[in-house]
């Protein structure tokens, strides 16, 4: 047997577990970095459970691997640049420290030619008015980090609302951005290798509640092939401006402009992304798998679809396997159930959309979900 690579994940959530179950079978083992003792992906991998600030356990962690990759965007950079003296960290620090900022994000997108939501840095000096003087009404609050699934922002109408969100959100930066009126979500998932290859699924189409992705469906019946072109020009900037190795999602809303639908840039995601869990079943070769490739140096395979795939996500509670319709995948995180919380996910594959819709209509029902 060829002698393979050993993994070391910073982070050790459902993103760790399902990346660690897709090494596996290519032969790789994977160790996760994670301080929590209850992290999904003990289950699957050696954990090295300790603080990210514990250099003595980092640098157990780095002897025991052969190069690290995260599972989520908010490691603190310190850690990824003392780890990367040890040990090549993929993708690198510059997406790392970029992305856990929205401020330092939305400026990179921007710098490189992309549209984003118009935004100003909300420092204390600016006053309300003149913030939104900027960005136009209803607008919306943003920490600057770690916000994700809905959390860390808030929408405002007045200049008086806006001075009560920011009392709220007192000691930490902010930014504010205007509201983008979009006709649909959708995210962009790609892989590049360390010679410049680079694969990327279809765009994917999502839908949220609360700030939370609750379906994705892929390929996604809004696309186009102007979008799907403007998707690659978008995936292949972004990679080569960061030196980009491993899996990268972006998340875009399409803008229906009187040229035809655009991308505006969201937020981009350094590593595998929940709008891409379909891909376990619905690819050849699944984000994961994609991930752990690129970081480890193996060939990327070209992305070959079993046809339309969907995802719907189960927060806050899970369904028994009794109530899982047969042709409907089932993942848990091994997660205690908590309001809000991802404890796993269903998955579905068919030939049309058609047939893909009216079974993620059927999860809807079963979970007591809306879904558009
Ligand atoms: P985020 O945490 O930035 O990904 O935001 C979560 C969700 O809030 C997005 O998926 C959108 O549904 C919505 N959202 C965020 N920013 C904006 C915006 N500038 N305009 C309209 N909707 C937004």
């Amino acid at each position: 047997m060829a002698t393979q690579k050993v993994l070391g994940i910073l982070g050790g959530g459902q993103l760790a577990q399902m990346m660690a179950l897709a090494a596996i079978p290519l032969g790789i083992k994977c160790h996760i970095y994670e301080p929590d003792p209850l992290a999904p992906a003990r289950l699957c991998a050696i954990h090295h459970c300790a603080p990210y600030d514990d250099e003595a356990a980092l640098r157990q962690f780095a002897a025991a691997v052969d190069v690290i990759t995260y599972e989520f965007e908010n490691v603190p950079v310190d850690c990824g640049t003392f780890l990367r003296t040890l040990k090549p960290v993929a993708p690198g620090i510059a997406a790392l420290r970029i992305c856990q900022d929205r401020l330092l994000e939305k400026t990179f997108a921007r710098d490189l030619g992309f549209t984003t939501a118009p935004f100003v840095d909300l420092v204390a000096s600016l006053t309300s008015a003149d913030a939104i003087a900027a960005v136009g009404l209803p607008a919306i609050l943003k920490t600057r980090r770690l916000g994700y699934d809905g959390k860390g922002q808030q929408t405002v109408h007045t200049i008086a609302e806006l001075d009560t969100a920011r009392a709220c959100y007192e000691g930490h930066p902010l930014i504010l951005e205007g509201f983008v009126t979009f006709a649909h979500e959708v995210s962009i998932i790609a892989a590049r290798a360390a010679d410049g290859t680079t694969v990327r699924f279809p765009l994917i189409q999502n839908t949220h509640h609360h700030g939370i992705l609750r379906t994705a469906v892929a390929p996604a019946p809004c696309s186009t092939k102007g979008l799907e072109q403007d998707a690659d020009r978008m995936m292949q900037t972004v990679m080569h401006a960061f030196g980009y190795i491993g899996v990268l999602s972006i998340e875009c809303f399409v803008v229906e402009t009187t040229q035809g639908p655009t991308l505006v840039i969201n937020e981009f995601a350094p590593r595998v992304h929940n709008s891409g869990h379909w891909s376990i079943e619905g690819a050849r070769t699944s984000q994961f798998a994609y991930h752990v490739r690129a970081v480890t140096g193996l060939i990327l395979p070209d992305v070959t679809l079993h046809g339309v795939a969907a995802m719907c996500n189960l927060i806050g509670d899970e369904p028994d396997d009794s109530e899982i319709p047969p042709d409907v995948f089932v993942h848990r995180y091994h997660k205690a159930p908590r309001p809000r919380r991802k404890v796993g996910h269903l998955t579905m594959v068919s030939s049309t959309h058609d047939n893909v819709t009216h079974l993620l209509q059927h999860c809807a029902q079963l979970l007591g979900v809306k879904i558009s």
